[in-house]
């Protein structure tokens, strides 16, 4: 289990800031996760503004 970026990404950086893992970062214009190192905390999806970290 991991956490997932959707489309929905505006690239604002605020769940880069946040994860604790540093799973996150920018990647032709959107964000993503490296599922192999989130650890499922779900800090992301509570600071995006447009909720599109998921938990797949
Ligand atoms: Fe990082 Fe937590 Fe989001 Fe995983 S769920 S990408 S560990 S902030
Ligand atoms: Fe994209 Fe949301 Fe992360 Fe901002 S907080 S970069 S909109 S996933």
């Amino acid at each position: 289990m991991a956490y997932k970026i959707s489309d929905d990404c505006i690239a604002c950086g605020a769940c880069a800031e946040e994860c604790p893992v540093d799973a996150i970062s920018e990647k032709d214009g959107k964000y993503v996760i490296d599922a192999d190192t989130c650890i499922d905390c779900g800090s992301c999806a509570s600071v995006c503004p447009v909720d599109a970290p998921a938990a797949e």
